[in-house]
């Protein structure tokens, strides 16, 4: 058998590049990769396995001529804009580039699954549940999203589920990812985006001098200690739950949405005092309003995913999470 082709859209960002290189570091000799970016927010630098073909994937001649080369067996499609606030404000450009950029992937899908199967593996959200009517959060929950990002997810998953059950060779896995953070665990990778909105970034930016305070978002929420809860997942957790899609996906799994996060949440004041203590000193800090669009608490339940998939996370752990972004701050290579 010929090695298994795999297009990566957005393998060039900070979750896609941890696949790629999971991928490179584990599939070898079984796999090819092209990863299709347009560097909007990704890093040439980080795309450590295959060759990178730069461009938008709502291009469709570019489309055509990487499928007809390449005829891809499966497709990791990471490739989004996701930043909540900013889709409030812009909501026509997060649809056109993540509705319109699905869109565009699976019409150029479809000459390929006339022929053979094709396994895609789908970057979603836990922003499509919207505010959580019970926690944990399992995959049954009523999808409601809150904002335009969360909408453009859930519309591009309802496409995945059409398309499967109109094409019996187009199968997918959703992955709903919870807060992703942290960094690769060798150094080579992590978050490196322009304006950072996530907690442990910027938290992580205020400890090296390149942001003067952390504002907390928020402290009467009803929680324990009046921040918001979230559910942190390390990245090269994150990372492996997609080669365990794959695998699922190509011993004939059927398709499907699973959570991915720990099951377990931490405060914002949890989060800050485990940087302080990674970073060696108090971070200066400040109370701020709330910001809109906040859930108070979201954590998943991993129940399916570690049932199905055999998930079992390597990283559980938020001194290591924030650890391995500290490292990535200090040292990074982009
Ligand atoms: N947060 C905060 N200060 C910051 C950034 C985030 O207090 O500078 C809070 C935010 O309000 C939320 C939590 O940290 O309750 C996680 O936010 P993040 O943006 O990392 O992820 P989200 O859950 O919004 O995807």
């Amino acid at each position: 058998m010929g090695k298994l082709k795999i297009v990566v859209t957005g393998g060039a960002g900070y979750i896609g590049s941890h696949v790629v290189k999971l991928i490179g570091e584990n599939l070898k000799d079984k796999a090819e990769i092209v990863v299709i970016d347009n560097l909007s927010t990704g890093h040439r630098e980080a795309v450590l396995y295959g060759s990178l073909v730069e461009g938008d994937i709502r291009d469709r001649d570019l489309l055509r001529k990487v499928f007809s080369d390449f005829d891809p067996d499966v497709i990791m499609h990471f490739s989004a804009l996701l930043v909540v606030p900013e889709s409030v404000e812009k909501p026509v450009e997060y649809w056109d580039n993540n509705v319109g950029g699905m869109i565009a992937l699976l019409s150029e899908t479809l000459p390929i699954i006339k022929r053979k199967k094709v396994s895609f593996i789908f970057s979603s959200t836990a922003a499509v549940y919207g505010n959580p009517e019970k926690l944990p959060i399992s995959e049954d929950h009523p999808k409601r999203p809150e904002n335009p990002y969360g909408d453009t997810k859930l519309a591009c998953e309802k496409l995945l589920s059409s398309l499967s059950y109109a094409e019996k060779n187009f199968n997918f896995v959703s992955l709903r990812y919870f807060n992703a953070a942290g960094a690769d665990p060798d150094g080579l990778l992590g978050q490196s985006t322009p304006n950072p909105t996530h907690l442990i970034l910027r938290a992580v930016k205020v400890a090296k001098g390149e942001i003067p305070f952390l504002e907390i978002y928020g402290t009467d929420y009803p929680t324990p200690d009046g921040t918001c809860i979230r559910d942190y997942i390390h990245v090269q957790d994150l990372a492996w739950a997609h080669i365990l899609a794959l695998q699922y996906l190509l011993d004939g799994g059927e398709s499907d949405f699973f959570n991915v996060g720990y099951g377990k949440g931490y405060s914002v004041l949890e989060v800050l005092k485990v940087v302080d203590e990674v970073v060696g000193f108090e971070i200066p800090k400040k109370k701020a309003n709330r910001r809109p669009g906040d859930p108070s608490a979201l954590v998943a339940d991993p129940t399916k995913i570690k049932t199905k998939l055999g998930f079992s996370p390597k990283y559980d752990d938020l001194y290591f999470i924030v650890k391995t972004a500290w490292n990535w701050e200090l040292n990074k290579r982009y």
